[in-house]
C-alpha cells in the first residue's frame, strides 16, 4: 500500500476541487496549476527556493486561471515571478511546459528540459505535411477512414506545439540543478517521453516524478514521437532504476502526494506487464492484422467503442507501444508498427 502524506491534496482530489498552496518542507511549495477541461484538473507545479534563486518545475498549462493560480502560489510562499530563475520542466507536454513561455517573459528566467526531450521551436518542414504524415499514419495502424479526422493531428495542432518555450538549457541524468543553495539531482526517466527527467531532493527526503509515476494512474506511454524506438521497453527500465527508498516522499506533477514508491512502482510494473499479456492473447487467436484490430479487442475501462478523439489517439498509441516492446522481446507481432506518428523530428 502506498500512504497518502498530503490528506488537504488528497481531499481535495476526492471533491474535484483545487488543492491548496502548500510548504511541503522549508523551501518546498506545491502549487496546484488548473488544467482545464481535463479530468486530471491540474498539474502540481513546486517552488524550490534556493540562495537568492529558485527554481519553478512545470508551470503547468497555459491559462489566464493558470496564470493568476501560479502568481498567488508564489505571492504565498512570499515571491514574485522575478524571484523565479529557472523553469525547470519535466517533460515536453502542455499541460507541463506550456505556460513556461509566459513565465520566462515575466521572469526572465532560463527554461530547461532533459538532454533527450525533443525541441519544440527546432521542429520544422511544412504544417500541412506534418497533418498529412500523422494522418498516413493512423491509416496505416488500420484506422478506419472515418475515424482518420478525429484522430489524427490538426494545423492548430502544429501552431501549439511550436509556439511553446524553447529550453536555453538541457539537463542530463545525474547533473544537479544549476540553482544555487539547491542540492537537487535529475534522474533521466524516459518513458512517457523520450527525454521525461525526474528531480531527487535527497536531503529533504523528496523525489519529484513528473508524470513517470502518479499516485492512482499508470501513465500513458505511447509510440508517438519520432525519436523514442521503444517507449514502453524505456518505461520498465526507467521503474526499475528509481527506487530510491520506501522513505522518499513522491511528489507527482498530477493527483497528490504519497510515501511507499518501491510498492508504487511494483504496481506500475504489474499492469504494464499485465497489458502486455492482454496484448500477447490477442496476437495469439492470429485475426488483428493492424495497430486498431489490436485495440478493439483490449479492454478499455469504458469499452473501445466509447474512445473518440484524442482519447482514441491515445488508445492507438498505447497499444502500438506494447506491439513494438512485444517485437523487441522476440515475440512474433506480424502488425506494422515499424515508425511512430511523426511528431515533428527535432533539429540536431
Ligand atoms: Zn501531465
Amino acid at each position: 500500500m502506498i500512504s497518502v502524506t498530503a490528506p488537504e491534496q488528497f481531499k481535495a482530489w476526492q471533491a474535484k476541487v483545487l488543492p491548496p498552496v502548500e510548504e511541503v518542507r522549508p523551501g518546498v511549495w506545491s502549487i496546484p496549476v488548473p488544467f482545464i477541461n481535463n479530468p486530471m484538473r491540474y498539474t502540481l507545479a513546486y517552488l524550490l527556493v534556493g540562495d537568492r534563486e529558485s527554481a519553478l518545475v512545470d508551470p503547468g498549462w497555459d491559462s489566464d486561471e493558470g496564470w493568476e493560480a501560479l502568481m498567488a502560489g508564489l505571492a504565498t510562499a512570499g515571491l514574485g515571478p522575478e524571484d523565479v530563475t529557472g523553469i525547470v520542466v519535466t517533460h515536453f507536454h502542455p499541460d507541463h511546459l506550456g505556460m513556461a513561455a509566459r513565465l520566462r517573459a515575466a521572469s526572465g528566467a532560463w527554461v530547461a528540459l532533459g538532454e533527450n526531450e525533443p525541441l519544440p521551436t527546432h521542429w520544422r518542414g511544412d504544417p500541412l505535411q506534418f497533418v498529412d504524415e500523422d494522418r498516413e499514419q493512423f491509416a496505416a495502424w488500420g484506422v478506419p477512414a472515418e475515424y482518420l479526422g478525429e484522430v489524427s493531428f490538426q494545423e492548430e495542432t502544429w501552431a501549439q506545439m511550436t509556439a511553446i518555450a524553447a529550453p536555453q538549457r538541457r539537463l542530463a541524468d545525474g547533473e544537479l540543478l544549476p540553482i544555487s543553495g539547491l542540492q537537487v539531482r535529475v534522474l533521466a526517466t524516459p518513458g512517457h517521453t523520450p527525454g521525461h527527467i525526474a528531480l531527487v531532493d535527497e536531503a529533504n527526503g523528496l523525489i519529484l516524478t513528473g508524470d513517470h509515476v502518479l499516485p492512482r494512474i499508470t501513465p500513458h506511454v505511447s509510440l508517438e514521437a519520432a525519436n523514442h524506438v521503444n517507449p514502453l521497453g524505456d518505461y520498465l527500465h526507467s521503474l526499475g532504476i528509481m527506487d530510491v527508498g520506501a522513505e522518499m516522499e513522491v511528489l507527482p506533477a498530477h493527483e497528490y502526494r504519497f510515501r511507499g514508491l518501491p510498492t508504487r512502482l511494483a504496481e506500475l510494473r504489474f499492469h504494464t506487464l499485465e497489458r502486455s499479456r492482454e496484448v500477447m492473447a490477442v496476437l495469439a487467436v492470429g485475426e488483428a492484422a493492424t495497430v486498431w484490430d489490436v485495440s478493439r479487442e483490449l479492454t478499455w475501462s469504458r469499452g473501445f467503442d466509447s474512445l473518440r478523439g484524442f482519447t482514441l489517439r491515445l488508445a492507438l498509441a498505447e497499444t502500438a507501444s506494447h506491439l513494438v516492446y512485444l517485437g523487441a522481446r522476440g515475440v512474433e507481432v506480424g502488425i506494422d508498427v515499424s515508425r511512430g506518428a511523426p511528431t515533428p523530428t527535432p533539429a540536431p
